[in-house]
């Protein structure tokens, strides 16, 4: 799975495309749906004491994806002015969003498909190594996991930069014919 430099790194296309006057709390509630299906984490640590055992199967669902996006609309109706449809689907794409990097990234594959397929599917395709969680002393993939998703980020936000001067850019038509 990748870290949360590349999960929330999202935040910066996702939270100005819903409002230009963004709030923190509009922020802080797209950074929390882009990592929320890491949530398994927590209720892995709960229900066996291993946090890690079940992490990236149920939860990593592109089926659960809607649900996660009815919820963000119910909640962002409470902070921000965004149309109910619009704040959907941009819940149901952040949590997607999420699903898809880490289907993308090397290891033991999502459980995309769960309950459909509870197996963990895995991409053919990977653009980033990925935590080690089982190797908290492997400095060198830690060090080159961070490198990538940098990268990652830095190219987020260069396209953010640059629909964001798009959208400031003044519109100019042609005169009309006299
Ligand atoms: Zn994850």
């Amino acid at each position: 799975m990748p870290s949360p430099i590349a999960h929330a790194s999202l935040a910066l296309l996702a939270t100005p495309a819903l409002d230009r006057r963004a709030t923190l709390r509009l922020w802080a509630l797209v950074a929390a749906f882009l990592l929320l299906p890491d949530a398994d984490i927590a209720v892995g640590l709960i229900a066996s004491g291993d946090g890690f055992a079940s992490h990236g199967s149920w939860s990593h669902s592109f089926l659960l994806a809607p649900i996660a996006g009815v919820a963000f609309a119910l909640i962002v109706r409470r902070i921000a002015d965004i149309p109910a449809k619009r704040a959907f689907f941009a819940g149901t794409a952040l949590y997607a969003s999420h699903v898809a990097l880490d289907a993308l990234t090397l290891g033991r594959g999502v459980g995309m498909l769960w309950p459909i397929v509870p197996e963990r599917i895995e991409s053919p395709i990977h653009i980033f190594s990925g935590v080690r969680h089982s190797e908290p002393g492997n400095i060198a993939a830690h060090l080159r996991t961070i490198a990538e998703e940098s990268v990652f980020a830095l190219w987020v936000a260069l396209i953010a930069l640059v629909l964001g001067a798009l959208r400031k850019a003044p519109i100019t038509r042609g005169e009309p014919a006299p």
